[in-house]
Order: structure tokens, then C-alpha cells, then sequence
């Protein structure tokens, strides 16, 4: 799943590569991909694309005061194309495209534009025509940026302590903190050296410090990483650097204790009991459930 760090990164791909160009024609492919009605998607054809950003997880095109905004969820993602000028008008169908998105042709004839596909059975990917960003439900519940100046140490206090749930789940809340997922919370948290499970209000200040140090420095970090990559190529990139998320058996490479998992319903997050934990593994709930 696409977060802050790969969303930044494509919102600068598409700055590039997008500004500046006209819209000629936006095919939706999955209706239930598009979340407004009015304007209709067509709407935004003949209008340029003046800037890209991006709210939370949510990519956000302003084409002439209109705004095309996706949230990519789970399996979506955005594939840049040099040329559609031959490949035709895309009918609903089955496969993972869900939107398409052509830009006019420049003066080599050339006509670029970008796929969003969603991988899977689960449809989760969304789109949005609105004239004010703030008119979809996510964009306008948003938590503070991470990466914004003014997210700071004070600032995360002041979160942590209104709040006594497991700082796991609370780094993921898009309410409380934007742009951070399952795996970039894992991530945190071993930067952090901090239990998934510890309350929140329970983080002396000392632990704010340092988990406000980790979230920056590793959501800077990836963001370094995934600049200038091609959209294609972020995936990869964001799984070589992952150093816990996703890596249940493998060696924690600051201590060299074994990676472990706790699984849920729908999600597992992974964490090194040495470097987080004191040593002891975390009950996985599931596991217990069937042991009892
Ligand atoms: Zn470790």
C-alpha cells in the first residue's frame, strides 16, 4: 500500500511530467472507483493541469480550480504512459485498470498520461472530482502532516496524551496523524525502540522525543529514497527499505534477534523483540484464540 513517502514521490513524478498539460479525456473504467458525481468526470477534459500535492495518501491534481483526487488504498497504484495516442477508448472490464487519464498531445505528437490500476478482488481504490479538496470525507478529517514544520515535538505530545490506545493503531489513525500505514508504523516503532502496544498517554517526554525523531527521520528518509524514481520502480524500493515491516523470520539488523509477527483479523504487524519489547514476543491474539 502506496504511503506518504511513495504518494510524495508521485506527486513530484506527476509535477513533472504533468503540469503545465491539458486534459483531453479521463475514461473511467470502474464506476465504483468514482466517489462524486457532480462534475462529472468529463468535466475535466480541456483543462490543464497547473498543480500536484498531496493530502496524506491522497494524490490531488488542481486542473484549473477542479480537483481529480484518488486515494490508491491498499492495491492500487498509478502507471505513467509515455504515449496513448494509438491505444483506444478503454471499456469496463475485469482486469486491474480502473481510470485513465490522457493528456493532449505535445508537438512530437506524443499523448502521455497515467493508469490507476487496483490489483485483487478488494475494490478500495477511490476518485474524486470536487472544486475544494476539503469536500472529500478523508482529506477533510486529516490528522496533521508529519513532514509539515509544524508537527512538532510539543505538537506529538499533545496528540499522544489526549489518547490512551496502543500507539500502533494510533500512528496508522488518518484522523490523528496523516499519511502513515502498517508499514511505516512498523517501521517507527523500531526506529523508536517502542512496544506496537504501549498506550499512548503513558509516553514520557523523553519518548516523545525520540518517537517524534523516528517518525520524521524515516518517513525523510524514504521520501529521499523514492525521489526521482519512476513510478514503476517505488514498490521495489519501498520494500528494500523497510527494516521490520514485512520481514516476520528474518534477522532484525541492528541486533540480530529474529523478526517477529503478531497477526489480526485483516492485518499482522511485525517487530523486533529485542530492540522493542525487552526481549519477551508479544501474544499473538490469534494464535492464543486457537490454543485455548
Ligand atoms: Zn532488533
Amino acid at each position: 500500500m502506496p504511503e506518504l513517502p511513495e504518494v510524495e514521490s508521485l506527486a513530484e513524478f506527476l509535477r513533472e511530467r504533468a503540469v503545465g498539460r491539458t486534459i483531453a479525456a479521463v475514461e473511467v473504467v470502474a464506476f465504483h472507483a468514482l466517489k462524486t458525481f457532480n462534475p462529472p468526470a468529463s468535466a475535466l477534459g480541456g483543462l490543464t493541469v497547473t498543480s500536484v500535492s498531496r493530502h496524506g495518501k491522497f494524490l490531488d491534481l488542481d486542473c484549473d480550480g477542479l480537483h481529480f483526487v484518488t486515494h490508491l488504498a491498499r492495491a492500487g497504484w498509478l502507471r505513467w504512459r509515455d504515449d496513448l495516442s494509438a491505444a483506444k477508448p478503454v471499456r469496463p472490464g475485469k482486469g486491474p485498470l480502473a481510470v485513465r487519464v490522457r493528456l493532449a498531445p505535445d508537438d512530437s505528437g506524443m499523448a502521455p498520461g497515467f493508469d490507476l490500476t487496483e490489483a485483487g478482488t478488494q475494490k478500495r481504490l477511490a476518485v474524486y472530482v470536487v472544486k475544494n479538496p476539503d469536500e472529500v470525507p478523508g482529506v477533510a478529517s486529516l490528522g496533521p502532516d508529519p513532514l509539515a514544520a509544524d508537527f512538532t515535538p510539543e505538537a506529538l505530545g499533545e496528540i499522544l496524551r489526549a489518547s490512551r490506545t496502543q500507539i500502533k493503531g494510533l500512528l496508522r489513525d488518518q484522523k490523528v496523524i496523516a499519511g502513515i500505514g502498517n508499514a511505516y508504523s512498523d517501521e517507527v516503532l523500531h526506529v523508536a525502540k517502542m512496544s506496537p502496544f504501549k498506550i499512548s498517554a503513558t509516553l514520557t517526554d523523553a519518548q516523545v522525543a525520540d518517537l517524534h525523531e523516528a517518525i520524521v527521520t524515516t518517513l525523510r528518509d524514504a521520501v529521499e529514497r523514492a525521489r526521482g524514481l519512476a513510478a514503476k520502480d517505488l514498490k521495489a524500493e519501498k520494500k528494500s527499505g523497510l527494516r521490520v515491516h514485512g520481514r516476520t523470520g528474518e534477522k532484525c539488523e541492528v541486533c540480530g534477534d529474529t523478526i517477529r509477527e503478531v497477526s489480526f483479523a485483516d492485518s499482522s504487524l511485525q517487530y523486533c523483540p529485542t530492540c522493542q519489547t525487552g526481549g519477551k514476543p508479544l501474544a499473538d491474539r490469534r494464535l492464543s484464540k486457537l490454543l485455548k
